[in-house]
C-alpha cells in the first residue's frame, strides 16, 4: 500500500521506513511532487497534524499521514510544546533551541519532560489520530551526536544515555514517534485484514 508521509525531514523518513518494513511503500512529499510550505497554524499538536494530513489528502488525493511533535517540559509549563521547532527563532536551529532550554532551566532542579507525538492519518476523507509519549529528563549539558532536535539534552527515564547517544533502533524502540507509529501500523495492518 502506498502511503504519503507529509514530511521532508530525512531523519524522520529514515526512522519510519525502519519501523514500517516492507508492508507499506512510504512516499515523501518530494516523491509526490509537493513542494508547498504546508501550513501549521494551530495551537495544538493535534490540530497541526490534522491540518497537514488533510492538506495533502485534499490537494493530492493520496492516503496520507502527518505527525507533529513537541517537547513538553514540566517546569516550563509545557514549553516549548507546539513551538518546539521555532523555540529560539524562525531559522529553526536545534543548537539555539537547546541553548534556550538549558539557559531557562539553569536554576531549576525539577527537570521532568516528555516528548509527545500526534499522528493524523487521513484515508478517504476520514481521520484517525494516534499518540505516543516518552518520559524523561532534561540534562544540564548536551551529550551525543546522533538523532536531531533536542536529542542531546533528553535522557529517557530508566536509561543512562541521551537519545543522541543511542543507536537509531534503540531510540525507535522507546521513542514517542516509535510508539505512535507502531499504533498507526497496527491499525493499518488490521484494516487491510478486515
Ligand atoms: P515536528 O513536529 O516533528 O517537526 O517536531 C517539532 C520539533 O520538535 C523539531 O523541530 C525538533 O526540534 C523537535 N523534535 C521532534 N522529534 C524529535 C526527536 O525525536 N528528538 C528530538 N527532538 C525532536
Amino acid at each position: 500500500m502506498k502511503l504519503v508521509f507529509a514530511t521532508n525531514n530525512r531523519h524522520k523518513l529514515k526512522e519510519l521506513q525502519a519501523i514500517l518494513g516492507n508492508c507499506f511503500e512510504l512516499l515523501s512529499l518530494q516523491d509526490i511532487g509537493c513542494f508547498d510550505d504546508i501550513p501549521e497554524e494551530q495551537l495544538t499538536l493535534e490540530g497541526n497534524a490534522q491540518q497537514k494530513a488533510f492538506y495533502v489528502f485534499e490537494k493530492f488525493g493520496f492516503a496520507c499521514f502527518a505527525d507533529d511533535t513537541g517537547l513538553e517540559i514540566e517546569a516550563l509549563n509545557g514549553e516549548p510544546g507546539v513551538y518546539s521547532a521555532r523555540y529560539a527563532g524562525e531559522n529553526k536551529s536545534s543548537e539555539a533551541n537547546m541553548d534556550k532550554v538549558l539557559k531557562k532551566m539553569e536554576k531549576i532542579h525539577q527537570r521532568n519532560a516528555r516528548f509527545r507525538t500526534v499522528i493524523s492519518l487521513v484515508i478517504n476523507n476520514k481521520e484517525k489520530q494516534f499518540e505516543g509519549t516518552v518520559e524523561g529528563e532534561i540534562l544540564r549539558e548536551k551529550r551525543g551526536s546522533s538523532g536531531f532536535g533536542y536529542d542531546p539534552i533528553f535522557r529517557p527515564k530508566g536509561f543512562n544515555l541521551t537519545f543522541a547517544e543511542m543507536e537509531l533502533y534503540e531510540k525507535n524502540k522507546i521513542s514517542h514517534r516509535g510508539m505512535a507509529i507502531r499504533k498507526l501500523v497496527q491499525y493499518l495492518k488490521k484494516s487491510v485484514q478486515d
